[in-house]
C-alpha cells in the first residue's frame, strides 16, 4: 500500500504544519529565505535540490502563504520569493532546530547569530543576553562560524562568508 501524502488521521496542528514543512528541502528553502536568498537560481545553486522538486516546494510555500512571489523584472519577466509575515513567524523553528543540531550532531558551529543592536551573540533560545530580550530576525546578523565551509563557490555560500543581516537581500 502506498503511503499517504499527509497525516490525515493526526488530529494535531503539529501534524498539519509538518504536511507542509516536513517535506524534504522545504525548511532549507525557508532558512535560505531568512538569509535573504530571493531568486530561484540562487536557491537552486545553494541547495543542490532537483529543479522540479525546488519548483514544487516553492509553489507549496507560496500557496500556504509562507512565501510571496513577486515580479522583479519585466523583460524577460522574472520573479523572486520573499518571506511573508506568516513565513517570518517560522524563525524560532529554524533557529532552535539549528541550535539543537549544534548541540547534538556537529562538533563546531557553522554559523553564529548576533544581535545587530548591540553585537552580542544570541543565546540558544534566540534571546540577546545583553539586551535581555528575544531578537526578531530583522535584528539578527548571521556570521560564519568555525565550521563554515569556505570551499563552496555558489553565490549564496560566497556571500555568507561575510556577516549578513537576516531578511535583507543577499544577492
Ligand atoms: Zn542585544
Amino acid at each position: 500500500m502506498a503511503l499517504g501524502k499527509g497525516y490525515d488521521r493526526q488530529d494535531c496542528a503539529f501534524a498539519r504544519a509538518l504536511e507542509l514543512l516536513g517535506e524534504r528541502w522545504t525548511l532549507l528553502i525557508v532558512r535560505d529565505a531568512f538569509y535573504g536568498v530571493r531568486r530561484y537560481g540562487d536557491f537552486l545553486a545553494h541547495l543542490d535540490a532537483p529543479r522540479a522538486v525546488l519548483s514544487q516546494r516553492l509553489a507549496a510555500l507560496v500557496e500556504a502563504g509562507v512565501l510571496e512571489r513577486r515580479q522583479y523584472q519585466d523583460a524577460p519577466v522574472r520573479h523572486e520569493y520573499a518571506l511573508t509575515s506568516r513565513g517570518e513567524e517560522l524563525w524560532p523553528v529554524i533557529y532552535t532546530l539549528g541550535r539543537w543540531g549544534e548541540r547534538h550532531l556537529v562538533t563546531e558551529p557553522y554559523r553564529y547569530f548576533h544581535h545587530t543592536t548591540c553585537g552580542s551573540r544570541l543565546d540558544p533560545a534566540g534571546s540577546c543576553p545583553t539586551c535581555a530580550r528575544w531578537a526578531p530576525p530583522a535584528e539578527i546578523e548571521v556570521r560564519p562560524g568555525p565550521a563554515a565551509d569556505r570551499s563552496r563557490t555558489d553565490p549564496v555560500s560566497v556571500a555568507l562568508h561575510e556577516p549578513h543581516r537576516l531578511l535583507a537581500r543577499l544577492l
